[in-house]
Order: structure tokens, then sequence, then C-alpha cells
């Protein structure tokens, strides 16, 4: 049965072997890719294997600074609709989990 496996990027059980998670990762990081073919073919002299690198490189680091920070405001809102559930609801936790280092 396919959907007892594992995910095998993450490891998340019952994950028919690529969890819902990875599997929006994955495609971004072909999406990723592929846009930074594309602003290649616009930008860089393609006999060039290095300037479309350089290009490439570009488009990626654009793509993953607003990911990121898609990413952080999307768990900024999270957190917060979450603790208003939390202070709404259950009662107060003791010791609410430290804020995670950024990596
Ligand atoms: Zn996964």
């Amino acid at each position: 049965m396919r959907q007892a496996l594992a995910c095998e990027d993450c490891g998340q059980q019952q994950a028919g072997g690529l969890c819902e998670a990875c599997g929006y990762r994955r495609r971004t990081e072909a999406a990723i890719v592929e846009a930074g073919l594309v602003a290649a073919t616009w930008s860089a002299d393609l006999t060039d294997p290095g300037d479309v690198a350089a290009v490439s490189a570009e488009v990626r680091a654009t793509m993953e600074r607003e990911i990121a920070d898609a990413r952080a405001e999307y768990l900024r809102r999270a957190r917060a609709e979450r603790a208003a559930r939390e202070t709404g609801t259950a009662a107060a936790v003791p010791n609410p989990a430290p804020l995670q280092a950024s990596a």
C-alpha cells in the first residue's frame, strides 16, 4: 500500500512516499531551477556556462529570499492565530516554547 510509505525526504510516516510539504518543496526547487534557466536565456551569454550559472544563481538567491520572507510571514501569522486560540480556550501554558533561533 503506497500510502503506508514514509516520506523519503523527511521521514514522515504514512506519507505515500512523499509528504505534502516535501512535495511542494520539490516543486519549488524545480521552479527555481527553471526560472534561472529562463532568465539566463534572456540575459546571459548562453555560450558562456559561467554567465549562465551566474544568472541562475542570482535568480535563485532572489527567489529563495522571497520564499523565506513569505514563509516567515506565514509562520508569524500562524503563531499569532494559535496563540489567540490557546489563550481563548486552553489553560495557560507555563513555559511557552522559545522562538526558534534563525539558522
Ligand atoms: Zn516530507
